[in-house]
């Protein structure tokens, strides 16, 4: 039974009630195509229980962390972009661009990736 909210788009997701290109699904995670691709390799990565973000994970975040890492591993394999690198990014808080309120990694890659980020 994992934890979701009602009036979450991504719980909806998990819960197959939204539609979404998934592309892998972890033990506690899926990952999945962002609607509005920043690069040619956009994936979410995100856990099935609902967190606001990672910070509200607590205990369960490290575990998280690893899986989430692994999985854009394997992702990046699979899409052909581990050589040429790629990024993960977890925005947090409003400021920081966050929009849906249910923690999820952007995996990014396939294109030249600027640093600093804008
Ligand atoms: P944030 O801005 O919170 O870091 O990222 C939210 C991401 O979710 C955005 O990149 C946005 O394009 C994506 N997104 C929003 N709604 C949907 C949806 O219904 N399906 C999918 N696959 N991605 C979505
Ligand atoms: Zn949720």
């Amino acid at each position: 039974m994992t934890d979701r909210r009602s009036d979450c788009l991504f719980c909806k997701i998990v819960a197959g009630e939204v539609p979404a290109d998934i592309v892998r699904e972890g033990e506690r995670t899926i990952a999945f195509r962002d609607i509005n691709p920043q690069a040619p390799t956009h994936v979410l990565i995100i856990p099935r229980d609902h967190y606001p973000d990672m910070a509200s994970a607590g205990a369960a975040g490290i575990g998280l962390l690893d899986e989430i890492a692994r999985e854009a591993g394997e992702i990046a394999r699979a899409e052909g972009i581990a050589d040429s690198g790629y990024r993960m990014v977890f925005n947090t808080g409003p400021g920081a661009g966050q929009t849906i309120f249910h923690v999820h990694g952007h995996l990014l890659g396939g294109r030249g990736l600027e640093w600093p980020p804008g």
